[in-house]
Parts: C-alpha cells; structure tokens; sequence
C-alpha cells in the first residue's frame, strides 16, 4: 500500500506534535524531513522521528520525493510556505489561520483556483472534535428547532510569550469564527468585538478578555468570550440555542471527586490534550484523501472567510466596538 512522503515545516509545539502523531498514530504516512528556523528544534524533531532535516523550508517543497507538506510554522510564514506549495503542486495541510489578513489568503485563492487543483486543507480541528459533531448532528436533525443564539467561550490558562492583541482573534477566537459557521450553516452578516475591564493576570498592553459579537445573515446572534489568562485551566465552551431546546459542547470527562467538604471534576490544563482525538481524526482523514489526491475538510475559502472576519473584529475593536458589515463574497464553485 503506498505511504504518503510527507515533509514538516515549523517544529514548535503543535509542529513536535503532528510529526510523532503522523510518525507513531497515524497510518499510510511517514515523515520523511523536517525543518524549522531554528536548527535546533527541527534536530530534535528529526531524533524523534528518524528522519532528515532540510535546510530550508523551500527544499521540503520542491523535493520530488516529498508528497505532501505539513506547514506548522509561525502565522505570518504560513501564506508564502501555501504558495511555494501551491506553485509546486503539492498537497499542503497549513495550520490555522491560513493568513495573518484576509488579503494574504485571497493571494492563495488567487494561486489555487488559477493551478486549477484545490491543494489546501487548514487546520480547523474543531470540526473533527466528537462532541462538537454530535452538536451539529443534532442541529441538523432539528432536535433543537431553529438556531437563534450562539454562546461561547475560549479560556486560556495563560497567553503565550508575544501574544498580542490581534493574535487573540486571527490565531485564537479564528477556531469559533469558523467552528460555529460550519455548525449552524450560516454567513455572517455583521461583526463587533468590544473590551472591557482587563484582568490583572493580563500582561502588560494585552486588553484581556475581549467579547465577540456576530450576527448572522438570517438573524442568530453569537456570543464568543475570548479570554487567555483565565489561569483556572483551559475551558472551552459552546452553548447553541434553539427555538426548541439548547444543546452543549460536552466537557472532556474526568472522574468526579468528594473531598474536604468539596464534589467536583479536574479541568483540562492543555489544549492539545483537549483536542487530542480531533487532531487525530483530522490528520488522518488529510492523509487518506491526500493520497487519494483530493481535499474534503476546511480548504482556502473557509481560511479566506475566517481571515476576512477576523480583519472586521480587529476593525471594531481599534474603533471603540462598531459594528461593521461584513458582506459575505459569494463560495466560487470551485469550493463548493
Ligand atoms: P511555536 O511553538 O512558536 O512554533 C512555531 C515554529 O515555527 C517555531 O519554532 C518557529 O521558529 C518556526 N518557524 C517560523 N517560521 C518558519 C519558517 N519560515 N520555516 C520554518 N520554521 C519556521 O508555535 P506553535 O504553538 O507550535 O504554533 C505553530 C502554528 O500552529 C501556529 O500557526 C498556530 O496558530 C498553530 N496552532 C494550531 C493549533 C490548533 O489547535 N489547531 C494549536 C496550536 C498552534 P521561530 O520561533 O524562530 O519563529
């Protein structure tokens, strides 16, 4: 059976994760070279996979043995590593967001659709989570009724080195700007975002939490708090209501414990434990249809709608909450 080749670019955290996950999980896929900035983090990555470290990103995409490219790099790299990967042909699984502005994965549009190939899936894992896949199922069934608000929220335990406040909607609110859209199948038609009282946990000239707000084209309203020292642990919520009933993103079980006048479960600390089954099922679905050579899971246009949406919120936000408008390009064909 053939072995899809792949070839890493970006070996941070997630980078480290998705090459042993591909390298020990997964099946039908092998990595075959890593690289990253730093030398020595593709080194170690390149140990724990038995495999090569290229020199440069630009070898990983134009080398004929590699089959496909993971790029888990930092944001703003991810539109030109697309690119080098969409001019070479090659089947490309970036992680999210596809561009830092919506401006950057229009270019990726550009290239993709004038190659005549859709080579791009993004990382928006969530839509592999199963308990957000049970939510939709029973959307889509109508248990619910009618969708009419959306209530949501993603707690960090603390904000990464150089997190600012634009990363706080284009790499962390980006997954419920695209998660709840394939939830309630619905465009978006006006976005806020608004800041409030900031915690004293927030490090300096980070304005923390901010609110998001959107309204749908056929009128939901969505709610997502997006909050990144919430120290507690790391809390993601769902909630959508219906004309009929509410239904929640279940919470990860943990075993109920009675101690010292107290009854309660742990909370998940970790995002990538969180999501650890999602980043699986994902991975792993890009790599059958990879070597099927097609694409089936988040592609440009919805890294293009989410990039689009977020560029709005920052809008709002630098101008004291406004609402804009968002309207929402026609889906080419091409994406359907
Ligand atoms: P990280 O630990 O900072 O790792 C990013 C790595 O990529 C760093 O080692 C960085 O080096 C390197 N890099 C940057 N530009 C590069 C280039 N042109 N060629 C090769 N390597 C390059 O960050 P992370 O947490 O792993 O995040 C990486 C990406 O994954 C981000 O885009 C993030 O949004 C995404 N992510 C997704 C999820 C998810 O749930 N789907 C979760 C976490 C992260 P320098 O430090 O020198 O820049």
């Amino acid at each position: 059976m053939k072995e899809l080749q792949v070839g890493l670019i970006g070996c941070g955290a997630i980078g480290r994760d998705h090459a042993q996950r591909i390298q020990n999980k997964l099946q039908r896929a092998k990595i075959v070279a890593v690289t990253d900035v730093i030398k020595e983090s593709a080194q170690k990555v390149a140990q724990l996979c038995g495999c090569k470290v290229a020199e440069t990103a630009e070898d990983i995409i134009a080398d004929p043995k590699i089959d496909a490219v993971v790029v888990t790099a930092w944001d703003p790299a991810h539109k030109e590593l697309v690119l080098e990967c969409i001019k070479h042909k090659k089947f490309v699984f970036c992680e999210k967001p596809l561009a830092t502005e919506a401006k950057g994965a229009k270019e990726i549009i550009k290239a993709e659709m004038e190659g005549g190939q859709r080579l791009v899936q993004v990382g928006f894992m969530r839509r592999y989570d199963k308990g957000y896949r049970q939510m939709k199922e029973l959307i889509d069934a109508g248990e619910i009724g009618a969708p009419l608000l959306v209530h949501s929220a993603h707690r960090n335990v603390a904000s990464g080195q150089g997190v600012t406040e634009d990363f706080m909607i284009t790499q962390t609110c980006i997954h419920e700007i695209d998660l709840t859209k394939w939830l309630i199948q619905d465009d978006y038609d006006s976005v806020r975002c608004i800041v409030g009282r900031t915690s004293k946990e927030a490090p300096e000239g980070l304005r923390d939490p901010q609110m998001v707000m959107i309204r749908t084209k056929s009128g939901i309203c969505i709610d997502i708090e997006v909050f990144l020292n919430a120290r507690f642990g790391y809390d993601i919520q769902c909630q959508v209501v219906g004309e009929n009933g509410t239904v929640n993103l279940p919470d990860p079980s943990y075993p109920p414990i009675r101690k010292e006048a107290f009854k309660g479960t742990s909370l998940c600390m970790d995002w990538s434990v969180r999501f650890i089954e999602a980043y699986d099922v994902e991975l792993q679905e890009w790599i059958d249809n990879t070597l099927e050579g097609i694409t089936s899971g988040p592609n440009s246009w919805d890294g293009y709608i989410a990039a689009l949406t977020a560029d709005l919120l920052i809008q709002s936000r630098d101008e004291g909450g406004t609402e804009i408008k968002l309207n929402t390009p026609e889906r080419p064909v091409f994406y359907a």
